[in-house]
């Protein structure tokens, strides 16, 4: 069997021109980087601003476990096969963080049949995106202890600092570090650390941004630290705004690359969904939607938290009127949910699977919370069994949810024509009645608390004392309206990522609120959760490597 990489080093791209061709779009409304991805100008996304919008379809999932599930390589597969159709569609998707791709995932273009290419790319640097992010969170970091360096003029606590600096890798030892050490002329010493580049606020601003000038004003209203009087220090306040929107001006451009079957993919943005708001740019999915009759688009992990964040908050900010919702599901992570463990995987076992099945069941009643239309892809794996398949179709039937099976893994365009089948059935016969599951104007404790109730299943939160002082701080600083993008476990629908399933009875505790005010959203941590994540005993970059003649492996 062929790698990914395999598989994608054999297939032909189509130069990047042609593809955009197929939008509508000539070399004009390209910049190109090489032969095969090029950005769209600004010009081109405020010349197609009054274009009809396209359907919008969100791909989500199940509670990922260490058995995979395989939303990517749905969705790709998915708009292969409406394209193999003669539909027009559109996908647009989150741009790998090298985090997970050095760590323990591996990339994230798809897999098998279904990928986007060229993969290496996307992959590692691609067109430099999430390092001009790091820098341009950097740069504000260096700002600001050279503001406390040259005599403080904004009287900041160094011990209220709420800046970290960042880095696109998971690296554990940074996590908590000490700066400004060695003498007076090296800066004023405090604790400082690091997280991961896509868990930065310039992450989530690029990605919710609609123009240079939103972002400019984003970038402005950004917290980094409080002065002595317990008063919010702006990136606007050490006089970064500028600077920092410079760097980010090619940023801030959607990516066009292709399908390996030459359809049209929009890369852009890439925040995690547990300690970020987990959605590509605004500004990606809209274009998508402005060119393509059908824009598909992902967000992280299970729709617990992805997609949880992509209805309540991306959609809102936005004025996006998602039409459908896939959720995909494997046997394999359900079995899991049900009891058994990686290991006991491949042998047919419907006890386990009816069991875990109920996590998939609270995903499917949460997206109808949202008064949407959903549609089950079943992402085969070889092992799957025929009784262990019809178990899982005869359970989403009872539920009244359409059900597909999905083989684009496998059989690229074709594994997915069933599916796609069944999402233009559902797109022409059911409405979309999207609505958040909370109002804006609800207080921060109880918008939490909806989330806890309604999509987790939890029965109540636990706020923490500290949590409860920001609570108060928060909403005396009229920030009581914002929406919420909780920090938490992806495992489990709970903030204990151990119990699986479709856990009852459990509280979730917020640990602490921190409010984004570019991004315009409050994060609340919930359990233990690190914005920084470390490597594993042997890391994914341990296979890795690259020969003389440019021949990759381990890169999946
Ligand atoms: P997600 O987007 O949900 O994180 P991905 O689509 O990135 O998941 O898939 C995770 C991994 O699982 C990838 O390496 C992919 O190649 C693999 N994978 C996905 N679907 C299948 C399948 N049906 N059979 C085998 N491997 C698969
Ligand atoms: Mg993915």
């Amino acid at each position: 069997m062929l790698t990914d990489v395999e598989i994608a080093q054999s297939t032909e791209m189509e130069p990047i021109k042609k593809v955009a061709e197929r939008l509508g779009l000539n070399e004009d409304d390209l910049e190109l980087y090489g032969k095969y991805k090029a950005k769209i100008s600004l010009d081109t996304i405020s010349k197609v601003k009054d274009h009809e919008n396209g359907k919008l379809i969100l791909v989500t999932a199940i509670n990922p476990t260490p058995a995979g599930e395989g939303k990517t390589t749905t969705m790709i597969g998915l708009s292969q096969a409406l394209n193999k159709m003669g539909k027009k569609s559109v996908v647009a998707m989150r741009e790998p963080s090298l985090g997970p791709c050095f760590g323990i995932k591996g990339g994230a273009a798809g897999g098998g049949y279904a990928q986007v290419v060229p993969m290496e790319d996307i992959n590692l640097h691609f067109t430099g995106d999430i390092h001009a992010i790091t820098t341009a969170n950097n740069l504000i970091a260096a700002m600001l202890d050279n503001s406390i360096q040259q005599g403080n003029p904004l009287d900041i606590d160094t011990r209220q600092i709420v800046w970290k600096r960042c880095v696109d890798l998971n690296d554990r030892a940074l996590r908590h570090i000490v700066v400004g050490l060695g003498g007076k002329a090296n800066g004023v010493p405090r604790e400082d650390g690091f997280d991961i580049s896509v868990a930065s606020e310039v992450m989530a601003i690029l990605c919710l941004a609609t123009s240079l000038t939103d972002l400019k004003q984003r970038a402005a209203r950004m917290i980094v630290a409080y002065n002595h009087a317990g008063e919010p220090v702006t990136v606007d306040d050490i006089h970064a705004t500028g600077a920092v929107t410079l760097l980010l001006k090619d940023a801030i451009k959607p990516n066009l690359v292709q399908t390996l079957d030459h359809t049209p993919v929009f890369v852009h943005g890439g925040p995690f969904a547990n300690i970020a708001h987990g959605c590509n740019s605004v500004m990606a999915t809209t274009l998508a939607m402005k060119l393509g009759d059908y824009a598909i688009t992902e967000a992280g992990f299970g729709a617990d938290l992805g997609a949880e964040k992509f209805l309540d908050i991306k959609c809102r900010q936005a004025n996006l009127n998602p039409d459908a919702v896939v959720i995909v599901a494997t046997i394999r992570a359900l079995k899991m949910h049900g009891g058994l463990n990686k290991k006991e995987l491949d042998h047919e076992d419907l006890e386990a699977l009816s069991k875990g099945v109920e996590n998939l069941k609270k995903h499917i009643e949460n997206i109808q919370k949202y008064g949407l239309p959903s549609v089950v892809a079943i992402n085969a794996f070889p092992t799957d069994t025929d009784a262990e398949l019809q178990l899982l179709k005869k359970t989403c039937e009872e539920m009244g949810v359409d059900v597909a099976i999905s083989q684009v893994w496998a059989k690229g365009a074709d594994g997915g024509l069933e599916l796609a089948e069944k999402l233009l059935d559902i797109l022409d016969t059911k409405e979309s009645h999207y609505h958040p599951i909370y109002d804006l104007d609800a207080p921060i404790d109880q918008k939490i608390e909806t989330i806890v109730k309604e999509i987790y299943g939890g029965d109540g939160v636990i706020f923490t004392k500290k949590a409860k002082n920001k609570l108060k701080k928060l909403t005396a600083q009229g920030l009581g309206n914002l929406p919420v993008c909780i920090a938490k476990t992806q495992y489990s629908l709970s903030d204990d990522p151990t119990l699986l399933g479709r856990p009852s009875g459990f509280e979730v505790t917020v640990n602490d609120l921190i409010p984004n005010t570019g991004a315009g959203f409050i994060v609340a941590i919930a359990g233990s959760i690190m914005r920084m994540p470390g490597l594993p005993k042997v890391p994914a970059a341990d296979k890795m490597d690259i020969d003389e003649d440019g021949k990759i492996v381990g890169l999946f």
